[in-house]
Order: structure tokens, then sequence, then C-alpha cells
């Protein structure tokens, strides 16, 4: 497959280059290697997005929803026939394996761009009746939207910000991860050749510093950032200067708890699916595993049983199911927190090593005996690195569940159903699943509570993210004044 893109940067409707500015190189993390040469947004590159952006988004915000709908519904066609190229893309972007990628990434923002296409006819404002008098609310856009992407799920983030945003009339700019610069150009053909006009949808490649002045552009109505808590407190900020409307979706130390009632195997499966889809770098993941004392030792010789029969290998190879991290800096975090795990006292009791070979191969990783004041139970590692906690006591593991800055997702395994509810409410996050874990579908609101982040995407919740209420005071009759 041919890796190198046509050029660095989609805007107006086109691939451009401008070799002018820093060089990034795209490395396939199963090897090492490199497949790609993109470069950095010069100044001017910067200024040929937004000014596209910019002259594009009035006729596209006046056009009916049905026909901005059409184009979103027809682009998640084209991404859902080329389901299998767009994998393979995203698999030499990211190093996650086939086995994942053509099932989460580009189906997942196909299913965004289907879902927001279909709500776009829909968007509508109300009518207000005050006596003879009356108030309409008119749903508009904001404009010019900012995307920021993260490098764990570089299609399916392109597309849950990229898709509310056209729906609702906006523009936008997307900069991806440079990490994972390959996908989202992607996204912006199929677009294209959906029928999107020119200037609607662009990408421009970069690191913080090309997120950063994108940020504080006049020109920019609203920011939508994929990221880290520290990076997120900077975009936040920085957005606060301009009075932009802005979407968070930050980082998490997600807490799961295992009742002595849960089915095992579904916890176990839970447990899997929140610390190693992905080699662990998804933002949601329960890295706080509570495993209530009378079932840990089943659930940890279970879980180990389980885990050696992961496939780790060629993410290229169907059968893989565990692959490589996606860059040498982030398989060294995660070795970091692992040696600091063994420091402070946790018990390593499986995995704990980079795999030997050229790529960025990190074995599964559990530890049990972890208390709550550990590096390892407090800060997101975004590896593949379990966390075994005990607990005995209700009450007790909730007040441990919550006491942590992040917000994001938790999760409850137990049969008992009055005690799933009451455990979900208690839960200060903002996504919470009993008896699973992990699912994001479109229909569904997802962010953040606490630090974790500001807004949420997906579902009829993203559209007040994107679109701002207009009431219009409308007098019947004369208008009296007191002079
Ligand atoms: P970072 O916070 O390092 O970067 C996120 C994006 O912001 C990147 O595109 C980065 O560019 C850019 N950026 C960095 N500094 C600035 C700045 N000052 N102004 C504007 N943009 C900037 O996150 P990672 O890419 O390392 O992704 C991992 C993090 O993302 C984790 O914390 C994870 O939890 C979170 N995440 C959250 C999700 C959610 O939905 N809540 C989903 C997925 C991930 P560059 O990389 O080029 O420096």
């Amino acid at each position: 497959m041919q890796t190198q893109p046509t050029a660095s940067h989609f805007i107006n409707g086109a691939y451009v280059e401008d070799t002018n500015g820093t060089p990034i190189d795209v490395i396939y993390p199963a090897t090492g290697e490199k497949i790609a040469t993109v470069y950095a947004a010069t100044a001017e590159i910067i200024d040929q997005a937004l000014s596209a952006a910019r002259a594009a988004q009035a006729a596209w915000g006046a056009m009916t929803g049905t026909e901005r709908g059409r184009i979103l519904r027809r682009a998640a066609d084209i991404m859902r026939e080329r389901n299998h190229d767009l994998s393979v893309l995203e698999t030499y972007d990211t190093g996650k394996p086939y086995q994942e990628t053509s099932v989460a990434d580009a189906t997942s923002g196909a299913d965004a761009l289907e879902y927001f296409g279909g709500i776009a006819a829909g968007l509508t404002g109300e009518h207000i009746q005050l006596g003879e008098d009356w108030v309409y609310t008119r749903r508009e856009p904001l404009g010019v939207c900012v995307g920021i992407g993260a490098w764990n799920y570089p299609t399916q983030i392109a597309c849950w910000k990229g898709a509310p945003a056209l729906a609702c009339g906006n523009s936008i700019v997307f900069k991806p991860s440079e990490t994972t610069p390959l996908c989202a150009l992607k996204v912006a053909e199929i677009l294209h050749e959906a029928g999107l006009p020119a200037g609607l949808y662009n990408v421009v490649q970069g690191m913080g510093e090309v997120g950063a002045a994108l940020v504080t552009d006049p020109r920019v109505d609203k920011v939508s950032l994929t990221g880290s808590v520290p990076t997120g407190r900077k975009v936040y900020a920085a957005a606060a200067e301009g009075i932009k409307h802005v979407t968070m979706e930050l980082g998490g130390k997600s807490p799961m708890i295992v009742f002595e009632d849960a089915d095992i195997e579904n916890a176990i499966s839970g447990a899997i699916l929140g610390n190693f889809y992905s080699s662990g770098q998804v933002c949601s993941n329960g890295t706080r595993v509570f495993v209530h004392t009378d079932i840990k030792e089943a659930f940890l010789s279970r879980l180990a049983e389980r885990l050696g029969t992961a496939v780790i290998g060629d993410p290229m190879d169907p059968a893989t199911s565990f692959g490589p991290m996606v860059s040498k800096r982030q398989l060294d975090i995660a070795l970091g927190y692992i040696e600091k795990g063994k420091a402070e006292g946790a018990r390593l009791v499986y995995g704990g090593n980079e795999i030997e070979g050229d790529g960025f191969y990190l074995q599964p990783t559990v530890f049990a005996d972890v208390t709550d004041d550990m590096s390892i139970a407090r800060e997101e590692i975004f590896g593949p690195v379990m966390s075994v906690l005990d607990f005995t006591d209700e009450d007790d593991v909730m007040a441990r569940a919550n006491d942590t800055e992040f917000g994001l997702a938790a999760g409850v395994f137990t049969r008992d159903l009055a005690r799933a509810h009451r455990v979900a409410a208690k839960f200060e996050a903002g996504t919470c699943y009993i008896n699973t874990y992990n699912d994001a579908p479109v229909e569904a609101p997802f962010g953040g509570m606490k630090n974790s982040g500001v807004g949420r995407e997906n579902s009829k919740a993203a559209i007040e993210h994107y679109s701002q209420l207009k009431s219009v005071y409308v007098r019947m009759g004369d208008l009296e004044a007191p002079f």
C-alpha cells in the first residue's frame, strides 16, 4: 500500500504541499521503519486553511440540513466501501492490529458521518408564545471550528469532530497528532469525493505549536481537542482569551469495580477490553480494577490464562489480537511506570517486559496488590498496564473509585441489579458501564467530568456544542416607551 500521502495538507478541496515546514517522519510502530514524511504547516499554510474555512462557511451554513446531511451520508457509504484500505492505513499510522482497525476505526467514523448526516435535516429552533407576542429561536452554526486530535484513533477523531461540525453548518480545520498524520487526509478526500464544497474540511499537519496557532487565531470560533489533561489546560486557556467555544476530551484513570457476585468471565472480558485493546492506548480505559477479595485470586489466575492466549505479532495478520504501542516514546513512558509499580511495592503478576525486536511491543502487564497512593493507580499511563486493587466494602470502594482528578469513565460488574444502578449513579464519570466496558456508540453522549473534559461528543448532545441559539423577539402590537 502507498503510505506516503499525495501531500501533507488538504486545504480548500485539494492536497497542498509546503516543504518549508518542519519534516515529520511517520513511523510504522510494528517495525520502527519510516513509511512517510509530512511537513508541519507553516504560518502561510495555517493562514490558507483558515481563510478557506472562513470563506466557505457562510454558503454551507445557508444550505438546508437535508442537503448537508446527504453529503455526509454519502461520505459514510464511501468510507464503508473502502473499509479495508482505510483499516490498513490506520494500522500503518497507529500500529493497532487490523483485527481491531477493520471493525473500530473507519467503521465508527462512518457511523458518525451517517448519524450526523441523518440529524442535520432535523435541526430546528423553537417557537415560544408570549401572549400576543412571540419568540422564535434559530439554531445557527458557530462558524469556523478547529479540531485537534490525539494519536490513538486518528480516523475516528477526525470524524467525531468533523461530522457534527459540518452537520450544523460549520467549517473545520483539523490538525491530527504529529504521530499519526495519515488517516485524516483520507477523511478529507472522501468528504470531498462525496460532494463537500471546497474549504469546509481542511487538514493541516504539525506539532503542538501549529495547534496553538490555530487555537489563538481570531478567525476561529470553536476548538475541540482530544488529548491529555496538561494539553487541555493550555488549549482551554488559549481559547478563553478569545471567548471561543470548547470541547475538551481529555485523559482518564477510570475505575472498574468487580463485585464478588460478578460473572467472572464477563468481568475479565471487561478488564481485557478496558486495558489491552489498542495496547491500552484508550482514554476511557478502566485501569484501576477493584476486585473483591473473595474472588481476587480466581480473577487473577483466570485473567493470566486468558492473557496467555493473546496473539502478539504482525498487526497486519488478521489473527493478531495485540499489537505494538504507537511510538518508542509511549513505550518508554509505559516501561517507566512498570518500574515505578515495582519500586512502590505492587506485585507484578503478568508481563512487564518489552518484547525484543524492531517494533514498540510491550507485553500485556498486570499488577496486583496495588494501593490507591501508588503512581500506577493515580496517573494515566496510556499503555497496557492494569492495576488490580483489593476491596471488601461497597461504600469504601465507591469513595476510592471517585478519589481521582479524572472523571472520564467507570464500570461495574455485578449480578445485583439494584447495586449496579446505585453504583453507576454514584460514579463521578461521564460514561459508565454496567457489565460491559468501553462501548462508544455514536448514539450515546461521550465525554468527561472533572478534569477529564468539558462538553460531549456524539449523540444529540454534540449538537449543543457545534451550534448556537439565537432568540428573535417579535412584537405584534404597539410598543410603549417611558418617554
Ligand atoms: P497530547 O495532549 O499530547 O496531544 C493532543 C493533541 O494536541 C496533539 O495533536 C498535539 O499535537 C496537540 N497539542 C499539543 N500541545 C498543544 C498546544 N499547546 N496547543 C494546541 N495543540 C496542542 O495527547 P496525545 O496525542 O499524547 O494523546 C493521548 C492523550 O489523549 C491521553 O491523555 C488520552 O487520555 C487523551 N485522549 C482522550 C480521549 C477522549 O475522548 N477523552 C480519546 C483519546 C485520547 P502533537 O501531538 O503534534 O504535539
